[in-house]
Formats: C-alpha cells, sequence, structure tokens
C-alpha cells in the first residue's frame, strides 16, 4: 500500500490525551496507520494538500438501521410518536429482502462517509424473506467502511402482546443459532479491525427476558458485545414498569446487560440512579439526538452522563427516523440540544466533536481509532473550510458551529473512500437509481 501524506493541514483536531490542535501540521499514514503528525514531515508517499482544511479523526456512528435508507420520511410515519411509528412501518419492511439489505446499506454508508464517518455500527434486527447479516456486511465491504454490525432479533409478535406483527419475528433458537454463525463468520478482534460483530436483540419490548439473557452469555462466551435499545421515551418505562415490574436499567442489570461490553441506544429517560449505574459499570449509551427530536421522545440527559462518567457515543440511528444520516450535523445536533436543556455553555463545539469521535470508538472498544495519534489507525476526516458555510469564521469550532456539513477527503484504514467531495469506492448515482426503484416497488 503507497504512504500517504497529510500536509500543511490549517488545522489538525486531533482528540489525543492532551486534546491537541496542531497548526500547518501534516499526518504520514503508513500501513493502514498513522505513522507520524508533526510539521515538515518528508516521506516519498501521495500527498494531499490540507492547506485551507480542518482534519478531525473520522467520526464514528454507534447506532444505525442502515435498512431504513429505503423507508425515509414515510408519510403515515411521518408525524408519530416511537410504538404508532413502528407500527406504519413494520408492514413495509416485512418486503425486504437480501437486495434490499444490500442496497440500503451501500446508501447508508455512503451518506455516513460523505459526512466524515469511518467506522458505523448497525443494528440489524428483522430478517424477511432470506436477507441475513452477510448483506450489510457485504455492502460495507464494498463502500470501505470499517464496520460493527450487529445480529439484532425479534422474536415476541402480535399474537404474544408484542409490538412487531408475528411475519416479522423469529424463533428464539433459531435467532441464538444464527448469532454463533455470524460471529463465527465474521467478527475480528484483532486490532485494526474492519469487521467486528455484535450482538442486540431489538429492545426489551421486542424479545422475551430468555432471549435477552441468552444472548449476554453467549456474547461473553463469544468475546463480542452487546447492543439493544433502552429508555427510549415514556411509552418505552410505562411498558418495563408494566411487564417487567422495574425500569429499564433493572432490567438490564438483571440480565447481564450493563459492564464495558455494553451499550443502549437512546437513554433518554434513564433516571439519576440509572446513570449511575450505568457509569460505575462502564456502559455504554449511543446518543441520538435527531432521532429523539423527531420522535419527540425527549432530550437525553447527556451532560450528566458525562459529567458522570458514563461513555456516551454518537448515532445517527435509523433513517425512518432521523431521517437523514448525516454525522456531523448530527454532531451539531448534540451540541444544540443540550443547550436547549441546559444553557448555552452545557456543551461546546469541542466537546461534541469528542463524542463524535473518540467517545465513539470508546463506546465500541475501538480504543485503536476515534483520535489521529502514532499508532492508531488511519481513518481521517479532512474538512474544506474555504466554502460559503465557513467563510468569516477563524477559529476550528466552526466545523460544528458553521459547516461545512460534507467532507473533502475521507480516509479509512488508509484508503480513500472520498475523494474532492464524492465517494470513489462506489458508482454513486447507480446505486441511488437502484435505490429508489426498491423504494418505488416498497409504496404501499
Ligand atoms: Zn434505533
Amino acid at each position: 500500500m503507497t504512504d500517504i501524506l497529510i500536509i500543511n493541514a490549517d488545522t489538525i483536531l486531533t482528540m489525543d490525551d492532551q486534546r491537541r490542535e496542531l497548526s500547518g501540521a501534516d499526518i504520514l499514514i503508513r500501513d493502514g496507520q498513522i505513522e507520524q503528525i508533526g510539521h515538515g514531515l518528508q516521506a516519498s508517499a501521495e500527498i494531499h494538500d490540507a492547506s485551507g482544511c480542518v482534519v478531525t479523526p473520522g467520526l464514528v456512528n454507534t447506532h444505525h438501521h442502515l435498512y431504513q435508507t429505503l423507508t425515509r420520511a414515510v408519510p403515515g410515519g411521518q408525524d408519530a410518536l416511537l410504538f404508532g411509528w413502528l407500527k406504519t412501518l413494520y408492514p413495509i419492511w416485512s418486503r425486504f429482502g437480501p437486495e434490499e439489505m444490500f442496497v440500503s446499506a451501500q446508501i447508508g454508508l455512503a451518506e455516513l462517509a460523505l459526512t466524515g464517518c469511518t467506522l458505523s455500527s448497525d443494528h440489524l434486527y428483522l430478517y424477511p424473506n432470506g436477507a441475513r447479516l452477510d448483506d450489510t456486511i457485504a455492502a460495507a465491504a464494498e463502500v470501505g467502511l470499517r464496520f460493527h454490525p450487529t445480529r439484532g432479533a425479534m422474536s415476541i409478535g402480535e399474537s404474544d402482546g408484542g409490538l412487531p406483527p408475528d411475519s416479522l419475528v423469529e424463533a428464539e433458537a433459531a435467532i441464538l443459532e444464527d448469532m454463533m454463525r455470524v460471529v463465527d463468520a465474521f467478527h475480528d478482534p484483532s486490532e485494526g479491525a474492519m469487521c467486528r460483530v455484535g450482538l442486540a436483540p431489538c429492545s426489551p419490548f421486542s424479545v422475551s427476558r430468555d432471549l435477552m439473557r441468552d444472548t449476554a452469555n453467549l456474547a461473553r462466551d463469544k468475546g463480542v458485545m452487546l447492543h439493544t435499545h433502552l429508555a427510549e421515551n415514556d411509552e418505552d418505562i410505562a411498558y418495563s414498569q408494566e411487564q417487567f415490574g422495574c425500569r429499564p436499567g433493572q432490567y438490564a442489570e438483571d440480565l447481564g446487560w450493563t459492564g464495558s461490553d455494553v451499550w443502549h441506544a437512546h437513554c433518554v429517560k434513564l433516571d439519576g440512579a440509572e446513570i449511575d449505574l450505568f457509569a460505575r459499570s462502564r456502559t455504554g449509551v449511543a446518543h441520538c439526538p435527531c432521532s429523539n427530536c423527531r420522535l419527540g421522545s425527549g432530550i437525553a440527559p447527556v451532560r450528566s452522563m458525562r459529567d458522570r462518567g458514563v461513555p456516551v457515543g454518537l448515532g445517527v440511528d435509523g433513517s425512518a427516523s432521523n431521517d437523514s444520516g448525516n454525522l456531523i450535523l448530527e454532531a451539531r445536533q448534540a451540541m444544540l440540544l443540550q443547550r436547549v436543556a441546559s444553557g448555552a455553555d452545557a456543551m461546546s463545539s469541542r466537546e461534541a466533536l469528542e463524542i463524535a469521535t473518540r467517545g465513539g470508538a470508546d463506546v465500541l472498544n475501538r480504543p485503536d481509532c476515534g483520535r489521529l495519534e502514532p499508532g492508531k489507525r488511519a481513518d481521517i476526516a479532512i474538512w474544506d473550510t474555504r466554502g460559503i458555510e465557513s467563510a468569516g469564521s477563524w477559529d476550528p469550532a466552526a466545523l460544528l458551529l458553521a459547516g461545512p456539513a460534507r467532507v473533502k477527503h475521507l480516509f479509512v484504514e488508509g484508503r480513500q473512500i472520498v475523494r474532492d467531495g464524492q465517494i470513489a469506492t462506489l458508482d454513486l448515482p447507480r446505486v441511488i437509481e437502484r435505490q429508489n426503484r426498491l423504494a418505488r416497488a416498497l409504496q404501499p
């Protein structure tokens, strides 16, 4: 692999342990890693001039449902709360198959790449008509992003008092068997891994207590992470109290769903005791501010989580509840939403960027990602700040306060994924056309 030398960056926001910010500096990439950062670096390498640009670690997306890029802004679900929104969309999702999973993942990952993301998780919890986790893994390999797919699941259908239609749920034995299959086939625990698999029953209201516990045991056997939705809104808390006789934090703790190998999406409604539980157990949170706004779920207490030491990352959530998948704008929204709750000094632009980079990497147990320093993976976003969005700014914090909202260049493991604002690994117009053809066929 050719060495790459990024030179003359206006500012490099390293997000290293000292949070160093370097002006007029260079980065040398060798064998997928950052070899050196400093001034006046020399190497026989492919040169990228980053003058006029801010360079950051690639952003990390800790929660998504890529398949939902095929059901953005569906009319019946545009103004519904979580449970009503789900009931509108389930019948459409039940018509998906392998091609829908593959193409929608390509679109979702390309959208993330264009907005600065180099590492994304995905939560796929329905497998109709022969769809498999493999379909999304194949898409990620084509786009070239570092990928943490999770094998999700739903097992309690309407006839058993659950929310999803019976056609979208699976037998629990089959779920556990497929979880083992995908971990054995795709999970790479090594440093610099491009694919790590997690296990992720959809939510406490769509699987049994037994499946939650069995999944936790299996994840620990296999040494993989656990992920689900938790405490998303008031309906979710009421369901937990009615069905399980306790709050979601207690439910999670009882079933083995706390620890540094677990991260939960949303956590909008965690109370003080639950935040302490998460901090104590190093349980991670995927904060999804746009989705929380879109579904009217509330404002997650991120200020309080961070102050007490809960690991917090950022997620765009699925494209049926965002309905965008722009990760840098998600970081901006995270910053703004804490300010709505707690005032203008509640979250700085730099802190929001930290959550979006090293914060997310830490939630996913990837200390090799999310910061720019020698020895870390060469996952790098280059933002051109000479455009209209940034005109008149002189502080790199303007990246979140002003813009731009798309990258100029993006590297993952030292490979260029975005070049001059275009996806370099896909014929994107062709993929968009294919996606729109599939979407038209899904319209009810
Ligand atoms: Zn979600």
